[in-house]
């Protein structure tokens, strides 16, 4: 008996390895969203099964494109699962099935007219909040599932923030996908007075693509919004804070301010120690009378909600600073915030009171020229139907056309037009060798069982 078991142990111990040096089976699911800013374009990790054909794409292939229902990873081979598929890692140019080349469901907004609203410049990195004695607390990345934690903990202190999104980033699903339990979260966060500002589709580095892919990225983001709030930002941050100058020409024709910040907290690198010297000593660098910041912090760490949000406004609130919107430190009126999703004017129907949270209101949304009467309420939309799911944050509800948005949008995503790379599939299939290591532990146990 002993020596059946000692052989099951071993059969499962090799099958584990077996996956390690596949390459496939990424276990580290404590922080799958640890990519969030430059330099750190890291592979995601969701303990989602993967596969791997035996094909390779990308720039370090000879820009081979993957077979349609294929994702180009960050290793340059083809696959499918999390590692392989989720933005902003899947290397969409080459990956039909990457999560960036879908397109959510919603009116297209690509005929938007996109006239110049406020005063607020356009087609230039905006850093600094014009208000003395303001700190603009933004959090980036999200929304994710500690985002309705951080609403508790604003609403509680009183504060309000900018929340700059991202539509499809993580595996996490498209924002404006109910499943996911984002869209109301989102319509909680605006109904309690924060700021929603875009960060792109998928989270992709504006300044390496090409016009049309970065029309993309805006666009499909603000249709993904429009379906959630009947409107869209004014207000845009680029992803790794890049944004070249034919990046922010596209964005000033596409009439979104670039939404910066000076006060880099670090926050994603996990050393708060670190983060919080950072922010402190920025605020006593200046005095409450003479100057304003732009904070950037991420809501997808969880001690950046737990811990670091809670400093950030106690510390703000001591060296004698209030907090403000990201438009307040502009002076810029709420309606310049969003744009209609009609005409593309001012969403007259924003208003944010600042000085205390709003749990329900009513609104006007126009959309397709019909204007109803709708009420938000604050429900609280923890995305319960996927937190601690990985399976739902890894879910593909699109698929690989990257053709078109609806309508009339051109909305076609990626201009890699290499043969494809047609070779055997090949696929390794993790699901075998998990299957293998189940099977080897299932005798494990029941020879453990019949031994006793
Ligand atoms: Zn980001």
């Amino acid at each position: 008996m002993y020596v059946r078991l000692i052989a099951a142990v071993l059969v499962s111990v090799i099958s584990t390895y077996a996956h390690a040096v596949d390459e496939d089976w990424n276990t580290n699911a404590s922080d799958p969203l640890d990519w969030s800013s430059a330099g750190s374009k890291k592979p995601l990790g969701h303990g989602v099964l993967e596969t791997r054909s035996t094909t390779t794409c990308g720039p370090s292939a000879n820009n081979a494109v993957c077979a349609s229902n294929l994702c180009c990873g960050p290793n340059g081979v083809c696959g499918t699962g999390s590692y392989y598929c989720a933005a902003p890692s899947c290397l969409f140019q080459y990956g039909p099935a990457c999560d960036a080349n879908q397109t959510p469901t919603g009116v297209n907004t690509t005929s938007v007219p996109r006239p110049k609203l406020g005063s607020t410049q356009y087609g230039v990195s905006i850093r600094d909040c014009g208000i003395p004695g303001k700190v603009a607390l933004t959090f980036d990345d999200g929304p994710y599932i500690y985002t309705s934690a951080l609403l508790d903990i604003l609403k509680e202190k009183g504060v309000k923030a900018t929340f700059f999104l991202v539509g499809n980033n993580g595996g996490k699903g498209q924002i404006n996908d109910p499943k996911t339990g984002y869209p109301a979260l989102i319509q909680r966060m605006y109904n309690e007075g924060h700021q929603v500002g875009s960060h792109t589709w998928s989270h992709a580095d504006l300044s390496t693509l090409t016009r049309q892919q970065r029309y993309d990225q805006v666009v499909k983001n603000e249709i993904a919004l429009t379906d959630i709030l009947g409107f869209f930002p004014t207000y845009l941050r680029p992803p790794y804070e890049s944004c070249n100058a034919d990046c922010l020409n596209d964005l000033k024709d596409l009439g979104y301010h670039v939404a910066n910040y000076d006060i880099d907290t670090l926050d994603w690198q996990g050393d708060y120690t670190r983060s919080q010297s950072i922010f402190s000593s920025n605020l006593k660098s200046a005095s409450p009378s003479a100057r304003g910041f732009i904070s950037l912090a991420h809501d997808i760490h969880d001690k950046t909600v737990h811990i670091f949000a809670a400093y950030m406004i106690d510390t703000l609130l001591a060296a004698g600073y209030t907090t403000a919107l990201y438009g307040e430190c502009m002076n810029d009126p709420p309606a310049n915030w969003y744009r209609n999703s009609t005409t593309g004017e001012p969403y007259t129907g924003a208003s944010h009171n600042t000085s205390t949270a709003s749990n329900a209101k009513s609104v006007s949304v126009s959309s397709n020229s019909t204007t109803t009467s709708i009420t938000h309420s604050s429900t609280t939309a923890t995305p319960s139907a996927v937190v601690g799911g990985e399976g739902a944050f890894g879910s593909r509800t699109g698929n690989a056309t990257v053709s078109g948005t609806n309508g009339t949008a051109s909305g076609t995503n990626g201009t890699a037009t290499k043969s494809q790379a047609t070779s055997g599939m090949g696929l390794k299939s993790s699901e075998t060798a998990g299957t293998f290591f189940g099977m080897g532990l299932t005798w494990a146990i029941l020879s453990w069982l019949f031994w006793i």
